[in-house]
C-alpha cells in the first residue's frame, strides 16, 4: 500500500461526489489514516458519516475565510495526531453571479472573495500546518485549466486558480528545504456541487469529452489515484508541479 503509516488531513469534502471524497477513498485504500474538515453545521451532517464510512479518525470545523478557524484546525490535528504527512486542499468558492456572463463585470468584493477562499486559503493552511508536517510530507491542491486559457463562464475562478498555481510554486520553494512537497492537480470537468455553480457547466463537459484524446470525462476516482501517487514516496522528486488529470484535453489545440 502506497500510503501505509501516513496521516492525511482532507479539506473540501461536501458529499460523496466531491473530488476530496475520491481522494480520501484512494488514500484509505492505500492505507492512510484520515481526518476531515467541514464547513458549517449543515456539512458536518454530511461529512461525519463519510468520515465513518472511510474509517477516518475525526472531523473538525473550518471555514478557510477565518484565520482563527485555520489556527484552530491545526491545533486540533496537533492534539489528536501530533504530526501529519499529507494536507489536501480541495476548496474553492466564488459568487454564482461571477461565474456567468462577462468577466469584466466582476465586483471588487467578488474578486476578493474568490481569491481569498480559492487561493489565499492554501497559503494560510500551509503556514498553520507547517510545524506539524513530517519530512517527506505532501501538500496537494486542486486546480482547473481555466487558470491558463479562457473557459466561458469560469471568469474570476480562472484568475483565482492562476493565483493558486503560482502559490504552489512559491510554497514549493519555501517548503523544499524541509523536504515537503507542494503540488496541484488540474482535473478535467467533473459534475460536483461546486461545478453546478458554473454557468452552462454541462456544455463545458460535452465540449471537453468531444476534444479530449480519451474522449470522456474524468472521474473523482482517477483524481484520487493521482493524489495518492503525489502523496506517496514514489513522487519524492515532484514539487511545484501542476499535474493534469484531464484525459489529455490541454494537449490538444484543434
Ligand atoms: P465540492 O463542492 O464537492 O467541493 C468544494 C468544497 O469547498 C466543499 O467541500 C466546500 O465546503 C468547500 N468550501 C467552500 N468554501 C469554503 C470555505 N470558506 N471554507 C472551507 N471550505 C469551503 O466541489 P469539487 O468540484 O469537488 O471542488 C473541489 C476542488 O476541485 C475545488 O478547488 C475546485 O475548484 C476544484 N476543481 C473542480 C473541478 C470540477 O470540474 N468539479 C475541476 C477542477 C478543479
Amino acid at each position: 500500500m502506497l500510503l501505509e503509516g501516513k496521516k492525511a488531513a482532507i479539506f473540501g469534502v461536501a458529499n460523496n461526489r466531491s473530488i476530496a471524497y475520491g481522494i480520501a477513498s484512494a488514500f484509505k485504500r492505500e492505507g492512510a489514516q484520515l481526518c476531515f474538515s467541514y464547513l458549517g453545521d449543515s456539512l458536518k451532517k454530511r461529512v461525519e458519516p463519510i468520515c465513518e464510512e472511510l474509517g477516518g479518525d475525526f472531523t473538525f470545523p473550518c471555514d478557510v475565510a477565518s484565520d482563527d478557524d485555520i489556527t484552530r484546525s491545526a491545533e486540533i490535528v496537533a492534539e489528536k495526531w501530533g504530526k501529519l504527512d499529507i494536507l489536501v486542499h480541495s476548496v474553492a468558492f466564488a459568487n454564482r453571479d461571477d461565474l456567468k456572463g462577462r468577466f469584466i463585470d466582476t465586483s471588487r468584493d467578488g474578486f476578493k472573495l474568490a481569491m481569498d477562499i480559492s487561493a489565499y486559503s492554501l497559503v494560510g493552511l500551509a503556514r498553520a500546518f507547517a510545524p506539524l508536517l513530517n519530512p517527506g510530507a505532501s501538500i496537494i491542491c486542486m486546480t482547473y485549466y481555466g487558470s491558463q486559457k479562457v473557459i466561458t463562464n469560469y471568469n474570476v475562478m480562472g484568475v483565482a486558480k492562476a493565483a493558486l498555481e503560482a502559490s504552489v510554486r512559491y510554497l514549493a520553494k519555501d517548503f523544499g528545504p524541509a523536504n515537503i512537497r507542494v503540488n496541484a492537480i488540474s482535473a478535467g470537468p467533473i459534475r460536483t456541487l461546486a461545478a453546478s455553480g458554473i454557468g452552462d457547466f454541462h456544455q463545458i463537459g460535452s465540449l471537453f469529452s468531444a476534444r479530449a484524446p480519451l474522449g470522456r470525462l474524468v472521474t473523482i476516482e482517477e483524481v484520487g489515484n493521482t493524489a495518492a501517487f503525489l502523496a506517496s514516496d514514489h513522487a519524492s522528486a515532484i514539487t511545484g508541479e501542476c499535474l493534469f488529470v484531464d484525459g489529455g484535453f490541454q494537449s490538444v489545440a484543434l
